[in-house]
C-alpha cells in the first residue's frame, strides 16, 4: 500500500496531482488506487502480491509515476517564481511496522496523516544547470552539466521516512555544527533572513536543542526557505522554511528528534510529533512558552485523532497549544532534570520505530506527577 499524498484535497485544489503510471514485480499480481477520502484518482495505490509473503520474506515492487507541481502555497507540493518543491512526492510505503497498512483518510484540516517506516534511501534529482537542489539526506555536489544543461544531485539518507526536495535559484551557506552536523541553507535573491544568517539560526537551534534531547539525529540538514507562506514543514534531514520566524524554525527542527527519529501515525497520534515540537521550542524560547499560558484550559483530549477535528484552529489550539502546554505542565511538576531525563529515554527506546502513547507512559513510569498532568490533558490514557 503506497500513500499518494499529493493527492490530498487541500494539494489537488492547488493543482497538484499523483498518478502511477507503472507497475512492476516478479510477485505482482494486480494493482489499483483506493479513494481514502482524496482527489483522483485516490490516496493509495494497492499493488495485490501472487500470494502472502510469510514473515521476514522480502519482495521487490518498482513503481512508474508522473507528480504535477500545484501553485505555490503552504503545503508539500508547489512551485513559483524561481522556485519549486515536491516533499511526499512519490507513492510512498504505508507501513507501520508491528500494526499494518496505514489506511486512514485524508482529511479536510491541513496536517499531516501519513504513516511510513524509516527506510534506507536514495534520491536522484536531474534539474537544470542554474538551479540548486537542497534535499533529504547527505547530498553530494553535482557533476557538470550534461548535453541538455542540466545537472544531477544524489543524496542518501540511511533513515528517512519520507523525502523532501526543494530546486530553485537559492543562494547556499554551508555551517558545521560542534558535533559534526553539516547544515546547507538556501535563501532566493533578496529573501529575508538571509542564507547566512538562516544557517546561523539553524546551527543555534540545533545546539540549544541538543542540549536537552540528546545528540542530533541525522548527519546533514538542509533548509531551502520558501517564500513566506506562515510556517514550515518537517522532513527527514530537511525542512521547507516558509517563514521567516526563529521560533518555526526551532518547532521545525525539534521534528527531526519528533516525527524523524521518534516516528509516529501522523492520523492517529499526532500529539507525538505536534505537541512535542512545540513544547521543544517552548523550552528553547520564552515568548513561546508565554503564548501556552492558558492553553491548558482548552476543552478536549489532546491524544486525538485527525479525524476528530472540524478546524485547523481547532486542531492547533488542542495539539500544539494545550499538548505542548501540558508537556510543560508535566516538566514543572517533576523538575526539569528528572522529565527531560525520561524524555531522552522515550527518544531512545523509540528512535527508528513508529511510537505509540504507550511508550510515553512506560518512559515516564517512575515519575507519577508528570503522568497524571498528560492523562488530565487527555494525551495518555488514565491508569
Ligand atoms: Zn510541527
Amino acid at each position: 500500500m503506497f500513500r499518494l499524498v499529493p493527492n490530498a484535497p487541500e494539494l489537488a485544489a492547488a493543482g497538484s496531482r499523483l498518478v502511477v503510471d507503472a507497475v512492476r514485480g516478479d510477485d505482482v499480481a494486480g494493482a489499483g488506487y483506493e479513494a481514502l477520502a482524496a482527489a483522483e484518482p485516490g490516496g493509495a495505490y494497492v499493488v495485490t502480491l501472487d500470494g502472502p509473503l510469510a514473515p521476514g520474506e522480502s519482495t521487490e515492487v518498482a513503481l512508474d509515476f508522473t507528480l504535477t507541481l500545484g501553485s505555490g502555497g503552504f503545503d508539500r507540493v508547489g512551485a513559483t517564481d524561481g522556485v519549486s518543491w515536491w516533499a511526499s512526492g512519490f507513492p510512498l510505503l504505508a507501513w507501520e511496522p508491528g500494526t499494518g497498512w496505514a489506511r486512514d483518510p485524508f482529511v479536510a484540516v491541513s496536517g499531516e496523516t501519513t504513516t511510513s517506516p524509516a527506510a534506507d534511501t536514495t534520491v536522484r534529482v536531474s534539474a537544470p544547470a542554474g538551479l540548486t537542489v537542497l534535499m533529504t539526506g547527505d547530498q553530494s555536489e553535482p557533476g557538470p552539466a550534461d548535453a541538455d544543461g542540466r545537472r544531477t544531485w544524489t543524496s542518501r539518507e540511511p533513515v528517512a521516512r519520507d523525502v523532501s526536495v526543494a530546486a530553485g535559484q537559492f543562494t547556499t551557506a554551508e555551517r558545521t555544527t560542534p558535533d559534526g552536523v553539516r547544515v546547507t541553507t538556501g535563501a532566493l535573491a533578496g529573501a529575508e533572513p538571509a542564507a547566512d544568517e538562516l544557517a546561523d539560526a539553524t546551527v543555534a537551534a540545533i545546539d540549544d536543542l541538543t542540549a536537552f534531547l540528546g545528540p542530533f539525529p541525522y548527519g546533514t540538514l538542509t533548509v531551502p526557505q520558501l517564500p513566506d507562506y506562515g510556517g514550515g514543514i518537517e522532513y527527514p534531514s530537511s525542512i521547507l522554511q516558509a517563514s521567516p520566524s526563529e521560533e518555526v524554525l526551532v518547532h521545525e527542527v525539534a521534528h527531526m528528534w519528533f516525527y524523524g527519529m521518534v516516528g509516529n501515525s501522523q492520523f492517529r497520534d499526532p500529539w507525538l510529533d505536534e505537541a512535542f515540537a512545540t513544547w521543544a521550542e517552548a523550552v528553547v524560547h520564552p515568548t513561546s512558552a508565554e503564548g501556552l499560558d492558558r492553553a491548558l484550559g482548552v476543552v478536549g483530549d489532546v491524544g486525538a485523532a485527525m479525524d476528530d477535528f472540524r478546524t485547523w484552529q481547532q486542531y492547533a489550539a488542542r495539539v500544539y497549544g494545550k499538548g505542548g502546554a501540558a508537556l510543560l505542565a508535566a516538566r514543572e511538576a517533576v523538575g526539569e532534570d528528572a522529565f527531560d531525563a525520561a524524555i531522552r529515554c522515550y527518544v531512545d527506546a523509540a528512535a527508528w520505530t513508529v511510537a505509540t502513547p504507550d511508550v510515553v507512559a512506560a518512559a515516564l513510569a517512575d515519575l507519577p506527577g508528570a503522568l497524571e498532568v498528560l492523562e488530565e490533558a487527555g494525551a495518555l490514557d488514565a491508569g
